[in-house]
């Protein structure tokens, strides 16, 4: 293997790159275009075009691609190979500005939420210059936007810069008020922690449910799960070790920050962390980073699974959004620095946070909803469905004080006596870390934690960013005209933090008495998409996207319906294919070993009325009655998904996937699994929990 260094970023075309590859007056162009979003001149994209390409040939590429990230859930691509005829049969490698700047992929096939018309087939990619672009088998990647032919907005990306756009507008506005005159652009910074778990894949291919919807549908306890707490942290096995330290390798390559590997607290279920960067570019990242997780695990046998709720009864996988703000003085501006108690200009962005936070709880809770991660959310797993802040003792004495004008008592770092000569002494951190917290500040950054482990982070960063700009533009209008700026700032912060403390909670979330107090606070408690999501087009959040530029009307309708029909869609795929294990493999299996059970105690009558048969008699009898209540059962489900296609409404038929099939799917599993318990392995038709949580 190459040295560290001269692997990280060699199959991507960045910066360094571009500076020796470019003629400098291009490379000045695209830079301004990078770091100020100044638009580009064809001209200097047929340049960057060509270099590109010839960069692309050299690492082996023969086609490139528009990457995106449309409404699916997953990255989507087409490729298109370089060559031009050039006479007599001969080509050449071309790829041209117009190439790199507009693709024209057909978008009918892709979710719109009913805004294009079928007739408007047509969609636009077009280049994303601030992220880069990088070679990947054999093929060049251009991250782009994805937009449809009159205009929609089709994707993730496109909303996402938009909301990086508006909040670096009015917070530069708010810091420039602030007396900050050298600041001239704020990034949102953000680095996604991600969990994930790895199984055998010869035991993987043999389960219908993992491979048609990622989560097993079926399947009765191990006897042990993660109540030792001794996978935590614990010794990597070496294939895992081995598969991650191919991964940190394929991303490095690829300029990722792969930083951070650990055991995670279920069996089999591991974490990997990279280091932070501008939301768009740790978007993309992360996009990366799952796709190539599951690549790597072909490699070694493996499979990754990335489904919030692979296995019952065992920790499901999540990601945490550390989320910050940094300007270009490279000051970030929620570290409260040594005095939080007289920095005001952290105090202003912190109440502009809790405020948004506050304010636009359900959309933080609609960006994480999908139908996987509501099996964590509030499952005393992962953060509660009810959104609410962490700030720690510190900053909560601070904001206390605050509001009632007292004085504050910082606890300061306190020394840490280990007690033992050789361990050196060290300073601990003001507060602990408050694990069950949706939202947790942690130091200098807030994260969020409510994401599931398959989501695209771009959903809860669109949120959080256009959401804080809204807050920090309504700050700048009642600061702006102040001819006392100092008391002015104050009283707001003041004002804020009385009106919206409410959110903040810096106790166990995962305690019964914290529902009925948040209940009593007036905080939502969504605990399935369907609930969340009907919020989406609340007249308050419309206002917001509309009125911030994000998404208009129409867009919101749309991406509405798509979040409501793409729940319907995996919650009935997951019906058919618990109809289809049970019907062709659970039914015939648990018949066939009562069969062998009724030819055994049938045998040892036929020998001697002595020997007795209780043990067969016994299952025979269990397993018959369980097999009845779930031939009934899965006829229910059957008959359960058939009327759901007589729903028109999209809302109306995601609520009925989740209380009527999903609370039979539910039982179905329950009568399935103790049949499991009872029946031969020899006979039991799929791998069990064990062979599959303690497999690798
Ligand atoms: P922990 O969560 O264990 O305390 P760290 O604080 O080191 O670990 O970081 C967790 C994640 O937060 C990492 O991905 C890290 O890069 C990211 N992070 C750290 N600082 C920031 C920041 N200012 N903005 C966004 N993400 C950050
Ligand atoms: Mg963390």
């Amino acid at each position: 293997m190459a040295k560290v260094p001269e692997l990280f970023g060699s199959m991507v075309f960045n910066d360094q790159t571009m500076q020796e590859r470019l003629p400098k007056a291009t490379y000045k162009a695209l830079k301004k275009t990078i770091q100020n979003g100044e638009p580009l001149d064809l001209s200097v994209a047929n340049v960057v075009a060509s270099a590109m390409k010839d960069w692309a040939v050299e690492k082996g590429c023969t086609h490139y691609t528009h990457w995106f990230q449309p409404m699916t859930g997953i990255t989507a691509e087409k490729h298109d190979s370089f060559i031009s005829p050039s006479g007599e049969g001969q080509i050449i490698m071309e790829f041209s500005g117009k190439e790199l700047v507009k693709g024209e992929p057909d978008a009918s096939s892709f979710p719109s939420g009913g805004i294009r018309a079928t007739f408007e087939a047509r969609g636009y990619t077009t280049w994303d210059p601030t992220s880069y672009a990088f070679a990947k088998d054999g093929t060049l990647y251009i991250p782009t936007a994805f937009c449809s032919y009159t205009g929609e907005v089709l994707d993730k990306k496109t909303p996402l810069l938009r909301s990086m756009e508006r909040i670096n507008t009015e917070a530069v506005k708010v810091l420039n008020l602030l007396g900050k005159a050298d600041v001239t652009r704020v990034i949102t910074t953000v680095g996604p922690e991600q969990e994930y778990f790895l199984i055998d894949k010869d035991v993987y291919d043999q389960r219908e449910d993992l491979i048609y919807t990622g989560r097993t549908l079926f399947g009765a306890k191990a006897p042990k799960g993660q109540e030792l707490d001794d996978h935590y942290f614990g010794a990597i096995k070496t294939r895992v070790a081995n598969y991650m330290k191919d991964l940190d390798e394929e991303l490095w390559k690829l300029g990722i920050l792969a930083k951070t590997k650990h055991n995670e607290v279920a069996p089999s279920q591991h974490e990997l962390a990279p280091i932070f960067s501008t939301t768009n570019i740790a978007t993309d990242h992360n996009e990366l980073t799952m796709e190539i997780m599951k690549k790597t695990a072909e490699k070694h046998g493996l499979v990754c699974l990335l489904h919030e709720k692979p296995f019952a009864g065992v920790n499901g996988s999540g990601k945490h959004n550390n989320w910050s703000l940094s300007t270009n003085t490279g000051e970030n501006l929620l570290d409260p620095g040594k005095q939080p108690e007289t920095n005001t200009q952290f105090q202003l962005f912190l109440a502009a946070i809790v405020k948004a936070v506050h304010e636009y709880q359900d959309l933080l809770r609609i960006s994480v909803a999908s139908s996987g991660n509501d099996h964590r959310l509030g499952a005393n797993e992962a953060p509660p469905a009810i959104i609410s802040m962490y700030l720690g003792d510190d900053l909560g004495a601070l904001v206390d004080s605050i509001i009632n004008g007292t004085e504050y008592i910082s606890k300061g770092k306190v020394r840490m006596e280990t007690g033992v000569d050789v361990l050196p002494n060290f300073k601990k951190d003001t507060s602990d870390r408050n694990r069950t917290s949706p939202f947790a500040f942690t130091g200098n950054k807030f994260e969020f934690r409510a994401l599931g482990s398959a989501l695209n982070i771009a959903c809860p960063n669109i949120m959080l960013n256009t959401m804080v700009a809204q807050e920090l533009s309504e700050f700048y209008n009642e600061l702006k005209d102040a001819t006392d700026i100092d008391t002015a700032v104050k009283a707001l912060i003041k004002k804020t933090f009385t009106e919206h403390q409410d959110i903040i909670f810096n106790g166990d979330n995962y305690a019964d008495e914290w529902v009925v107090e948040a209940e009593k606070r007036g905080l939502l408690n969504f605990k399935s998409l369907p609930e969340a999501v009907e919020h989406y087009i609340d007249k308050k959040n419309i206002d917001l996207f509309v009125n911030n530029k994000i998404y208009n009307t129409d867009e919101i309708h749309a991406r509405y319906e798509i979040e409501l029909e793409n729940y319907s869609k995996e919650i009935n795929i997951e019906a058919l294919t618990m109809i289809d294990m049970a019907r062709k493999n659970i039914l015939p299996a648990v018949t066939s070993y009562v069969r062998e059970l009724t030819d055994t105690a049938l045998a040892k009558k036929a020998l001697s009325d002595a020997i007795p048969t209780s043990v067969e008699e016994e299952l025979i009898t269990s397993l018959s009655n369980k097999l009845v209540c779930f031939s009934k059962m899965t006829t229910e489900l059957e008959d359960a998904v058939l009327k759901a296609n007589d729903i028109g409404d999209g809302l109306a038929s995601a609520k009925y996937f989740r209380e009527t099939v999903f609370a039979i799917m539910q039982e179905l599993r329950a009568i399935g699994d103790s049949m499991e318990t009872e029946t031969s392995s020899e006979y039991w038709p799929y791998p069990s929990y064990g062979e599959m949580l303690f497999g690798v």
